[in-house]
């Protein structure tokens, strides 16, 4: 993919679109906090399909949502952790096994 290449920078559409991602998963947590907040205590009405309260299937479908999504989350957030880990421990090998030559520590011979 050129886009994400070192050489070139990423394009504007792609920072808008990433942007316009996050604007959307931000407004969907936030907003379905706000539901279940907002109609915790509510009354049941059975008008719905089978005689079933319309509020409290809509509370399910979005309690399932956000456990979906800070699953997702969760696993983002463990797996950068992860990597970030993973970089150390080879910069740390790398920094003991690469500067213990003549050439790697910079020593100038003169015999
Ligand atoms: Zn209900």
């Amino acid at each position: 993919m050129h886009f994400l290449s070192k050489t070139q920078p990423r394009s504007g559409f792609v920072r808008i679109a990433a942007l316009a991602l996050c604007f959307v998963f931000a407004a969907a947590v936030l907003l379905s906090a706000a539901f279940i907040t907002t109609h915790a205590n509510h009354t049941h009405d059975v008008t719905g399909a089978d005689g079933s309260c319309t509020v409290c299937i809509q509370l399910v479908h979005v309690q399932t949502m956000l456990k979906q999504l800070s699953t997702g989350i969760a696993l983002s957030v463990a797996a950068i952790f992860a990597l970030f880990a993973i970089l150390g421990i080879l910069r740390i090998i790398k920094a003991y096994t690469s500067a213990h030559s003549p050439v790697g520590l910079k020593v100038k011979l003169n015999n």
